[in-house]
């Protein structure tokens, strides 16, 4: 058991990093934990799940950020046990810490809501690894579309959210300025990118000037609502 450090904060992302560098410039003992050596910047996701950025611009090494904080040490480890009556957190390798506090701050997963079938056969979109998956899922559609000439390239995206729109919107952009130029304005005509939500506009959130902003552009690049769903 190593109980050597003040703090330890699971999860790197943006609270627990920005929780361990307040505290570490402090002067704060804290061990920061993380499954991952990375910081990922989840908004740009859809851009690696579209092929338009790579993960290099969508990660960060985590040390690199503490660079000159001696008094925080990243370990990369998931941890798989937290004992908060004790403080105590165990990770995957078997290992165990103590401190005066922990700060938890793993995230989110994402909620299927008890669709049958999509846990298993969607692609959520969450993670640098999620999001490498999805492009390699998609780029395969295409490949598979490209030698098969009977075969359509279809791509449903469910959720009408930003991260839903977001991407939608890059595919229907690569169907209209990549495929013609590097496969064929053939191929392109056989790709199909659809939108589906559950309510009847996209952004359900947000204003309806950004509603209809986002539903025009969509709809201009050739994105389908699927089954009606979207309505529009
Ligand atoms: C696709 C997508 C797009 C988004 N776009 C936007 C946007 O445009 N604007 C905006 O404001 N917000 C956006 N968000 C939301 C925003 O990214 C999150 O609110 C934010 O990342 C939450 O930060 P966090 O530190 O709580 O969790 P996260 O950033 O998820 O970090 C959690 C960390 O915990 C680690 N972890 C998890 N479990 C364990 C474990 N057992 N052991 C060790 N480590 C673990 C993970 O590896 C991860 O590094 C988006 C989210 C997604 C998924």
């Amino acid at each position: 058991m190593d109980d050597s450090y003040q703090v330890i904060v699971v999860g790197g992302g943006f609270a627990g990093k920005t929780a361990a560098e307040e505290l570490g410039r402090k002067g704060v003992r804290v061990l920061l934990l993380d499954a991952n050596n990375y910081q990922q910047f989840q908004p740009l996701l859809y851009q690696v799940a579209a092929s338009q950025i790579g993960v290099s611009t969508v990660t960060r090494p985590l040390r690199s950020e503490f660079r000159g904080i001696n008094s925080v040490r990243v370990l990369t480890a998931e941890v798989t046990n937290i004992d908060a009556a004790n403080r105590t957190v165990t990770t995957a390798d078997g290992s165990s810490y103590r401190a005066q506090a922990l700060v938890i701050a793993t995230g989110a997963v994402p909620n299927f809501f008890n669709t049958p079938g999509a846990d298993e056969h969607a692609y959520p979109l969450y993670s640098v690894a999620d999001a490498t998956r999805l492009s390699a899922a998609i780029t395969a559609v295409l490949d598979e579309a490209d030698r098969e000439p009977g075969v359509d390239a279809d791509v449903i995206v469910v959720g009408g959210g930003p991260t839903g729109v977001e991407t939608a919107g890059a595919l229907a952009e690569n169907v209209k300025y990549l495929v013609p130029k590097y496969f064929s304005p053939e191929l392109a005509a056989r790709c199909h990118v659809h939108l589906v939500d559950m309510v009847p506009n996209v952004l359900a959130a947000f204003s309806a000037k950004s509603q209809a902003y986002a539903r025009d552009r969509l709809t201009k690049l050739g994105v389908q609502a699927a089954h009606g769903y979207c309505g529009w």
